[in-house]
């Protein structure tokens, strides 16, 4: 058993905030002294970018991982911005692995398979951050059957919770068939306008339905987390001062603090009680 902790960054949402809070919370924790891994499973490469991670097409990378064609060992690159910080980046051949992945055996646990081989232990890794595409397909199932914890980041805008309902029925249905430590360990609030009404509505909504398992710390919208990958990095180390790499730094700390979230009896593994549950899956 490794000591890591293994966090799954998920919601089939697009643009919602996913890669940002992977690499922000990992650089956060790394520049705080934890060893941290980002493994990219989106094709579009996005997480590795911003740690400063090689990623054309051909290089080693969690494709090959995924295709047993690679170790973990050997697609893993140090971050040239924190040498507590690694990466296993996506290329854009990830995009065929989807379907390559049906035939092969243990289709849902090849990075699974790939980890939890005493790699994670060898290097001491403190936490795991997974980055997953905007979609609920073999990549994303592969990222939960890898990981205990999953994070699910909400940006507070018009049509926040449209799709969580699936989401929360998907980690259902690979707790009762794939994996059955999954559970829901934090949900993060991003791009909070503080200048919208609605933002301040959207954040009360998600913490009225999801109580103690959203995090304390939001993160602010800002001009500096958009332009940071720009630069290939986060914004932790593009501009360590700004409002948005503060927040990530401040939710890294709650995240780590608070170690992973026990489920709540009456809101069980997924956060949220039966009733809400029913309704969100419509
Ligand atoms: P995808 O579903 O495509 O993988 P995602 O959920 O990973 O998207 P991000 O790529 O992290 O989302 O963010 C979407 C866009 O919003 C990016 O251009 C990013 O730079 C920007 N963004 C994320 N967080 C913030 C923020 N706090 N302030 C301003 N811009 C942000
Ligand atoms: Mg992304």
């Amino acid at each position: 058993m490794t000591s890591a902790r293994l966090i799954t960054i998920a919601n089939q949402k697009g643009g919602v905030g996913k890669t940002t809070s992977a690499v922000n919370l990992a650089a956060a924790l790394a520049a705080d002294g934890r060893k941290v891994l980002v493994v990219d499973l989106d094709p579009q490469g996005n997480a590795s970018t911003a740690v400063g991670a090689q990623h054309t097409s051909g290089t080693d990378s969690s494709y090959e991982v995924l295709l047993g064609d690679r170790t973990a060992e050997q697609a893993m690159q140090p971050s040239p911005d924190n040498p507590n910080l690694f990466c296993i980046p996506a290329t854009i051949d990830l995009a065929g692995a989807e379907i390559e992945m049906v035939s092969l055996v243990r289709r849902e646990f090849r990075l699974y398979d790939a980890l939890h081989n005493g790699f994670l232990e060898s290097h001491g890794f403190d936490y795991v951050f997974i980055d997953c595409p905007p979609s609920l397909g073999l990549l994303t199932i592969n990222a939960m059957t890898c990981a205990e914890e999953v994070l699910i980041p909400i940006q507070c805008e018009y049509y926040a919770l449209e799709g969580v309902g699936q989401l929360l029925g998907n980690i259902g249905m690979i707790r009762e068939h794939l994996n059955q430590q999954l559970h829901i360990s934090g949900i993060l609030l991003t791009m909070f306008d503080a200048r919208t009404k609605l933002a301040e509505q959207v954040a009360n909504e998600v913490r009225s339905q999801f109580g103690a398992v959203v995090l304390g710390n939001v993160i602010p919208r800002s001009i500096r987390v958009s332009e940071a990958p720009g630069f290939g990095k986060t914004v932790v180390a593009y501009d360590p001062s700004s409002t948005g790499a503060m927040a990530y730094v401040a939710a890294a700390r709650e995240l780590d603090l608070r170690g992973d979230y026990v489920p709540h009896p009456s809101t069980g593994a997924i956060g949220v009680s039966p009733e809400i549950y029913a309704e969100l899956e419509g």
